[in-house]
């Protein structure tokens, strides 16, 4: 990419104003000043986030706006929160559910959801959420794997936790949001057991140590790990949302991403909450048009989205943005996968803002690198890494590399939202500290002289072609930049000459066929941008590329299916 392409954004009046000098005067410890109860008699991040809010003048602010696809609306203030959570940590309580054990979240995005995590960080219980499009398989393994002790669900999901049922004995108690029916033994009706609960809850203060939640990671590169989360994280939330996405005291922020996912439980509640924000949650499919249309009516002025949800909007066109009044919006983030240097270009003619992308993981707990409001963005990059963050490009034995040189992506231990533990498997864990002194990501990466860090690719999806190194990132984006290109999902597919060859599987955006002559004119407009041994020497023509549920373009599954292989783990992946 090249400084031409720099892009400023006007100044920021608060939040993060000057990045350099506030890198070098960083202290976690500060932040952690923020919360009072880090010195008093232990903390909880539930109080922190909802229950302190309530003996301010945020007790009558909304909290929450919830819209699901049929247009119905709810709000909930931070005191009704409170008070929904107190009772809802009551009802757990009255079925022995004690500090440290799991509870499992099987819901849509409904209200109940939201309620229910505020409460079982209420009780010291750990929450695991879950997807509401899992199959019975995906369920299961989660709930063996972290020994879950209850499941709150609807009578509808429950159909498929039934059929795995008998193979969870140390599975207790179901609780049912929405159900009319006759239940079960073991299952129990939220709504009646929330009508006799008392609203008034004492909390359970917990060290910063103890367990907050565990989630499991998309699967994009393989079987989901279940990566385990504590309190103590509210220190790296509460700042990064501040200073990344940038909420003040008068935003309307939306989230698109499910709790399922990381992104939607550490920014899509508690990030938010930590900071005081009213924030919308939409519990439907993705469509373009009710997406606006949220924007409108709500009047949102901070998202935080993913690159294929951009994608799929801009693949909905520029005339739908006109009909709807986004004026709004002031910020848009981005995080999960690239962000395509395309897509921040489009955002810029469509909606007049420049896409921030941002980086982390599961195991990283908040956001790493980023782009922020003061800084210039350079398309393509993921930014610089967040103040207290110290991110660097190493070899495999730990030395740090020069700039502009690919390598793996590593941080210094310390932050303090980096995951205690995947839940039941040491070996797992001690891997991403295999490098001495680092903490190993699995992506490769390079910084370029100005501190920004570029995305390469997984460690496993770099392709290796005729001795060149390629990340499939740089091949898809310049796909995307084809008229005819909606996306692409590029792999390195097995070859005696090159060891390795370029195979793009590109779906088409609206009005193009697959042809011959469309194969030919793709290869060639790659072969202008980028270097000669990077353009796909195969192309296949794809309905769909298979996705994660958090969005993902599932490349090892590609890969699979193009060497008759197994494809492994399939619970996270989207089906249409
Ligand atoms: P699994 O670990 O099970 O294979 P996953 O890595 O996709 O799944 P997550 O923790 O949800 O699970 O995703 C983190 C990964 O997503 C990062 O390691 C990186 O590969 C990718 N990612 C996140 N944000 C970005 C970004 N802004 N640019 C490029 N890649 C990103
Ligand atoms: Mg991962």
């Amino acid at each position: 990419m090249e400084y031409k392409d720099i892009i400023y954004k006007t100044p920021v009046k608060e939040g993060l104003i000057n990045y350099e000098k506030t890198f070098e005067g960083f202290d976690w410890e500060e932040v952690k000043n923020h919360f009072k109860s880090f010195s008093n008699h232990g903390v909880n991040i539930a109080h922190e986030a909802i229950d302190r809010h309530t003996s301010t003048d945020h007790k009558d602010k909304v909290a929450l706006i919830w819209e699901d696809d049929d247009g119905v609306q709810k709000g909930y203030t931070f005191l009704s929160i409170k008070r929904q959570s107190d009772k809802c940590a009551n009802v757990l309580k009255s079925i022995g559910i004690e500090k440290g054990d799991r509870v499992f979240l099987f819901l849509p995005r409904v209200p109940e959801l939201y309620i229910s995590i505020i409460a079982i960080a209420k009780v010291g219980a750990v929450a695991g959420p879950m997807f509401s499009a899992f199959g019975p398989e995906a369920i299961m393994d989660r709930l063996l794997d972290s020994n879950a002790k209850a499941i709150i669900t609807t009578p509808e999901l429950n159909q498929r936790l039934n059929e795995v049922k008998d193979q969870l004995p140390m599975l207790k108690n179901v609780i049912l949001v929405g159900a009319k029916d006759i239940l079960n033994e073991d299952e129990l009706s939220y709504e009646s057991e929330m009508n006799k609960a008392s609203e008034v809850c004492k909390m359970r203060w917990v060290d910063p140590e103890d367990y907050l939640y565990i989630l499991y990671t998309s699967g994009t590169t393989g079987k989901p790990k279940g990566v385990t989360h504590v309190h103590n994280d509210m220190i790296s939330h509460y700042i990064t949302t501040k200073w990344v996405l940038d909420l003040q005291e008068e935003d309307v922020y939306w989230c698109t991403a499910d709790p399922g996912w990381v992104t939607g439980s550490v920014y899509g509640i508690w990030g938010p909450w930590l900071n005081g924000i009213s924030q919308v949650v939409y519990n439907g499919r993705f469509d373009a048009e009710k997406w606006y249309s949220i924007i409108e009516k709500h009047k949102v002025t901070v998202l935080y989205t993913a690159p294929t949800a951009l994608r799929m909007l801009m693949k909905a066109g520029d005339e739908v943005v006109k009909k709807y009044d986004l004026s709004s919006l002031r910020h848009i983030c981005s995080v999960g996968e690239p962000l395509n240097p395309e897509v921040i270009k489009w955002g810029i003619k469509v909606y007049g803002l420049a896409i921030h992308d941002n980086w982390w993981q599961t195991e990283t707990g908040s956001i790493m690198i980023a782009n922020y409001p003061c800084l210039p963005i350079k398309p393509g990059s993921m930014g610089k890494p967040f103040p207290g963050i110290c991110a660097s490009i190493i070899n495999s034995k730990g030395k740090e590399l020069s700039f502009g040189k690919h390598g793996l992506l590593a941080l210094k231990r310390g932050w303090p939202s980096m995951m205690r533990e995947i839940w039941g498997n040491r070996q797992k864990f001690d891997e991403y500290f295999r490098i001495s002194g680092w903490f190993a990501t699995g992506d490769t990466a390079y910084m370029d002289s100005d501190g920004y860090f570029w995305f390469v690719g997984r460690a496993d999806d770099v392709i290796n072609t005729a001795g060149h190194r390629v990340g499939p990132f740089e091949v898809e984006s310049a796909l995307v930049e084809h008229k005819a290109v909606a996306e692409a999902g590029v792999i390195g597919k097995p070859d005696t000459e090159r060891g390795e060859i370029i195979k793009a599987f590109i779906v088409l955006g609206q009005g193009y066929q697959p042809s011959e002559i469309l194969r030919k004119e793709i290869q060639d407009f790659i072969k202008k941008r980028l270097a000669a041994h990077a353009y796909p020497r195969e192309i296949e023509f794809l309905e769909s590329v298979p996705k994660t549920r958090s969005g993902k373009i599932m490349r090892r599954v590609l890969k699979a299916k193009e060497l008759g292989l197994p494809t492994g783990d399939l619970s996270t992946l989207e089906e249409d």
